[in-house]
């Protein structure tokens, strides 16, 4: 059992599932006994939460697929994506989700997998689980991984920066009444509006800090760090690539704008994650994106 706190920032910290044989699809014949199957046109989730979490997560998932699709459209079939949710996190470290994460993208096998935190604690004041609000975020992140490692290829290595940095800025993404919502916003399930960019304050504070003691890397070698040394460094990687997402998409200079665009067309055109980030950034003045983006993070409050 785990005995300590699960701060946010670091259940979001999924690096990936231990990779198992592949496990896919199912089919009704082969669901255990006391397991739900709920199949939407593309996601197939196995709980052992019951009927009602199966259909929520499809639904869920289906909502913000349908918005990943807009951003990202493909002229390919979809699959049907495959989804496990645990009930308890016992099961969900057991299948090979990582400790201290509320799940994980398993990218040899194509699976998503979740946890619904049960038992976690065992009522421990001391440790924090994470809201509803929380969990949604983390099928939101994973879903983006799920959904952009098929479109490129299920064999691209895309630039981790950018592969979470996206994962963390959808993540964030929420559904509020059309009438609160600004010009624009694009429809979300139920007649409500999708909203992005909003504030990841501890993100936000970390970054900021991060920059302040130096421990944040430069920008230009940023964009380059190999996965593996990524995750290495999650305490600044993560917060360091969302934010830089969150600048490219939003800042006032359209260079930017352009860099995200750019980066996908290089990477479906077979260009690995360094080749993909050169030709993204190409005849980009480093120095001036980096004041920019610093002054983008301390305004991002
Ligand atoms: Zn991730």
């Amino acid at each position: 059992m785990l005995r300590r706190a699960l701060p946010l920032a670091v259940l979001l910290l999924a690096a990936g599932c231990s990779s198992g044989p592949r496990r896919g699809l199912l089919s009704s014949r082969d669901v255990p006994p006391g397991w739900s199957l709920f199949n939407t046109d593309h996601y197939q989730v196995l709980t052992d939460g019951g009927p009602e979490e199966a259909r929520a997560t499809a639904e869920r998932l289906e909502g913000i697929l349908a918005l990943y699709r807009r951003i990202l459209p493909s002229r390919q079939e979809l699959p049907r994506f495959p989804v496990r949710v645990f009930r308890t996190y016992d099961a969900y470290l057991s299948y090979g989700g990582e400790d201290g994460t509320a799940g994980c993208y398993d990218q040899s096998t194509g699976d998503l997998v979740l946890t619904r935190f049960v038992g976690l604690g065992g009522g421990d004041p001391m440790v924090r689980l994470p809201s509803p609000q929380e969990m949604t975020a983390t099928a939101y992140h994973e879903a983006w991984h799920q959904y952009f490692h098929w479109y490129l290829d299920a064999d691209a290595d895309p630039p981790a920066w950018f592969d979470e940095g996206m994962a963390d800025y959808f993540g964030q993404t929420r559904i509020v009444p059309a009438d609160h919502a600004p010009e624009g916003a694009p429809d979300a399930p139920g007649g409500g509006k999708w909203i992005f960019g909003r504030p990841n304050h501890g993100w936000g504070d970390a970054i900021r800090a991060a920059i302040a003691d130096g421990s944040a890397l430069p920008l230009r070698e940023f964009v380059h760090l190999p996965r593996g040394r990524y995750y290495d460094r999650p305490a600044v990687c993560y917060p360091q690539g969302w934010s830089l997402v969150h600048f490219l998409i939003n800042s006032r200079d359209p260079r930017t704008h352009e860099v995200p665009d750019a980066l996908v067309r290089a990477l479906s055109a077979g260009a690995d994650a360094s080749k993909a980030v050169d030709e993204a950034f190409a005849g980009m003045d480093w120095g001036k994106l980096e004041r920019e983006w610093r002054a983008y993070v301390e305004a991002l409050r």
